[in-house]
């Protein structure tokens, strides 16, 4: 007999969750305007609103924190943080922040004049507003591919090579700071980008004397996809891969909360020595001093063991196979999903799960509120209320996909939630025929309304 896949960890500490009916359910979704956001955790039996800072930190890490070292500066822990980023990333300086918007603040300040234009795939939420806040635009170069949910291409996070070069040629160089690959790319669905694609992204760059940089939340997750899925990496370890993709590029912005491993922090590396000195300025004015940047000690230590753990294969397997899995289940029920499974996520396609509810009534926003009601779980909508109206008309702008997100928790949930997950979903797909209506707005902030927004059922 074949044997099962077993996680390569055991438990030595539980966090309780509630349970709770449905009944409770729907009066406390509806006191919460059924905006997801709204709702305290103790009423979410299974939480996949976000990966970012949700993750189980190991006894490693745990033993880290009582050693840490709050020396205001040169901390033992700062080191051995800069020694693992350059062992993993390879590049020279390394400041650390509070967390990935606050490594983007840091070093667009540093780097963005208004004007500038930023080539990129699908640019992550809070990377793009760093850039428009500075009056420069972000250029969206992804292949197509990633706009077309059943399309299997293996790395539909890769950058458009003739996108890309179309924007260097209509914009003089002086114009363009950086070019930003993000790995995994966040925006099209935790897709990764190719080693090659990579590759060919830094040869332009060079030709046209462009700084590369990655936004690297999930490159962990990103070079397991290489070792998996491209020729040439099955026998290298998930740190040669990294150091590979690192070595093409100039300069990385890190969300620690994602494939750091830990609950808070981030961090810039720079090969360029000029770029780092300007970007000092910004990270003690806006963050802290240069070896802590808004961390503590403890757990830029906790930081440096969660990076290890991080590019390790065993633990990346058990992470994007668990992934894998839930899809699987669920695509084997019917359930129309994004294709290939993404590194961090499963993304519902609410426009053919729910095509019966008129687009104008937030389709993927009443099956993320139906999930809620039926299983407890809490995704996230990826549609037309996270789009937001047109500044200049008001209207609402209207996605090409729809989607619920169902971001999945590093190290956190076992196999039994995952079929209770697919159970509940199987559930709201066999009865999808009977829903007609979804929501109305009646209450919404100006921009980024999906955090406050108010919904009542129509
Ligand atoms: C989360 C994330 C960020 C921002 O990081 P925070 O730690 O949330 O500030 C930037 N880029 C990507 C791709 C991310 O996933």
């Amino acid at each position: 007999m074949k044997l099962p896949y077993a996680e390569p960890y055991k438990i030595k500490m539980v966090e309780s969750v509630k349970r709770s009916t449905k009944e409770q359910r729907l009066k406390w979704i509806k006191e919460a305007h059924y905006n997801l956001f709204n709702l305290s955790s103790n009423k979410v039996f299974i939480d996949l609103l976000t990966d970012s800072g949700t993750g189980a930190m190991s006894d490693k890490q745990w033993a880290e924190m009582m050693i840490g070292d709050e020396s205001y500066a040169g901390s033992s822990s700062f080191h051995k943080l800069k020694d693992t980023v350059k062992k993993i990333t390879g590049f020279k300086y390394f400041l650390p922040t509070h967390q990935g918007r606050a490594a983007e603040n840091v070093l667009f300040s540093a780097l963005v004049k208004a004007g500038d234009v930023i080539p990129g795939n699908s640019h992550f939420d809070t990377t793009k507003g760093h850039i428009e806040f500075r009056q420069a635009a972000a250029i969206d170069c992804t292949i197509d591919e990633a706009f077309d949910t059943s399309n299997p291409h293996p790395f539909k996070g890769n950058v458009d090579l003739k996108k890309l070069e179309a924007v260097f040629k209509t914009h003089p160089k002086e114009k363009i700071p950086f070019c930003i690959v993000t790995i995994t790319c966040n925006s099209s669905g935790g897709q990764p980008v190719s080693m090659e694609n990579i590759k060919a992204v830094s040869a332009l760059c060079k030709q046209h004397e462009i700084t590369l940089i990655f936004d690297a939340a999930r490159f962990a997750e990103n070079a397991y996809f290489i070792k998996k899925r491209e020729t040439g990496f099955e026998n290298k370890t998930i740190k040669e891969i990294t150091k590979t993709f690192f070595s093409f590029g100039d300069g990385m912005t890190m969300s620690s909360k994602k494939d750091g491993l830990v609950n808070m922090g981030g961090f810039i590396a720079l090969n360029d020595e000029e770029t780092y000195k300007k970007a000092i300025t910004f990270n003690i004015m806006f963050e802290g001093f240069i070896t802590y940047g808004g961390m503590n000690g403890r757990d830029m230590g906790a930081l440096a063991v969660g990076l290890d753990e991080a590019t390790e294969f065993d633990y990346l397997e058990s992470r994007v196979e668990q992934i894998a899995y839930l899809g699987k289940k669920i695509v084997a029920f019917g359930v129309p999903v994004q294709k290939p499974f993404g590194g961090h996520a499963i993304f519902l396609d609410a426009n053919k799960f729910v095509p019966t509810i008129p687009r104008e009534e937030y389709r993927a926003q009443a099956l993320a509120v139906e999930l809620y009601i039926i299983g407890g779980i809490r995704g996230v909508e990826i549609g037309t209320i996270l789009a937001d109206r047109d500044p200049i008309t008001r209207e609402n702008r209207y996605p090409d996909l729809e989607l619920v997100r169902l971001a999945i928790p590093r190290r956190v949930y076992s196999y039994n939630h995952m079929d209770y997950i697919a159970a509940v979903l199987k559930n709201i797909f066999d009865s999808r025929n009977e829903a007609k209506h979804g929501y109305k707005i009646v209450e919404e902030a100006p921009i980024m309304r999906h955090f406050t927004v108010k919904l009542e059922k129509i």
